[in-house]
């Protein structure tokens, strides 16, 4: 882990190791499979970071809404646990070819669950691995293991894990990609004053008090989710930002080492 400096008016802060985590509102939007609409401008981001020889760790939602584009289930209806893990089953080897397609380097796979990440054998092994895949120039792509987590085996969201990820792996950034620009003091939709807030030096009761609720299908999280991800993250110094990955500037402007979203500094 490189040591963190204080960010520049503007700059993102400098970083060797990424850990990005990307949902399903983007990976399969509408929740009709597989589409590349929004991730062409983070898969460029991706190379160019590579090309200077950063490394990136994908933590990828998809597989259920992909399974859903697959079969005739529809995401808006509540759905039993089984049938998830079905569809999870289904969309899963189709969320990892849509990776592939965008890149010349390989992907790879990693399923974890709670109790792989709770295990300091399994998750020492799951270190390891990735390490020797970003040493192959292979970019590690990381989903819940969801056909076999049910109830306490499960992390439950991957905002959640892609933190466990970042901290595992010693990554120095943390970016997840929401479908909103960040974090607002109001609901956007809301309120037309609502502010973005763009640096957030510490996570108190009334950063907390910001989160709203969910309201995509799609999606499992939420900004409650983001923001338990951006404080398991900044306690150990990670940098954590919240983009808007709907939006190709978000990636030009990261691209430019410039600040996009809400950054939150990591606590040193
Ligand atoms: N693991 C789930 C999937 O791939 C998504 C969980 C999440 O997005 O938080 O569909």
């Amino acid at each position: 882990m490189i040591k963190q400096e204080k960010p520049l008016k503007n700059t993102l802060p400098d970083w060797q190791r990424a850990v990005i985590k990307v949902g399903s509102a983007l990976v399969a939007p509408g929740g009709k499979g597989c589409s590349t609409k929004f991730l062409l401008s983070l898969a460029d981001f991706i190379h160019d970071s590579l090309h200077q020889g950063k490394e990136v760790i994908l933590v990828s939602s998809g597989s259920v809404a992909a399974g859903a584009g697959l079969t005739d289930f529809d995401l808006t209806q509540s759905l039993s646990i089984p049938e998830k893990q079905a569809l999870a089953a289904i969309g899963q080897s189709h969320v990892m070819q849509h990776w592939q397609k965008l890149f010349d380097e390989p992907c790879a796979q990693i399923l974890l669950t709670r109790s792989d990440l709770d295990s300091e054998k399994r998750c020492l092994n799951a270190k390891n691995t990735i390490n020797q895949l970003t040493a192959m120039g292979a970019i590690p792509i990381i989903n819940e293991n969801d056909s076999v987590a049910v109830d306490e085996l499960v992390v439950g969201d991957n905002d959640n894990l892609a933190a466990s990820v970042a901290v595992t792996c010693e990554a120095d950034l943390l970016i997840i990609c929401s479908d909103v620009d960040g974090l607002y003091d109001k609901n956007p939709n809301l309120h037309t004053d609502a502010q973005l807030i763009s640096l957030i030096k510490v996570i108190n009761q009334q950063i907390l008090s910001y989160a709203g609720t969910t309201h995509n299908p799609i999606a499992t999280g939420g900004m409650h989710t983001k923001l338990q991800a951006a404080q398991v993250a900044t306690r150990i110094g990670i940098n954590t930002l919240i983009v808007n990955g709907r939006k190709s500037t978000t990636f030009q402007q990261l691209k430019n080492a410039q600040l996009a979203g809400s950054l939150f500094l990591a606590k040193c």
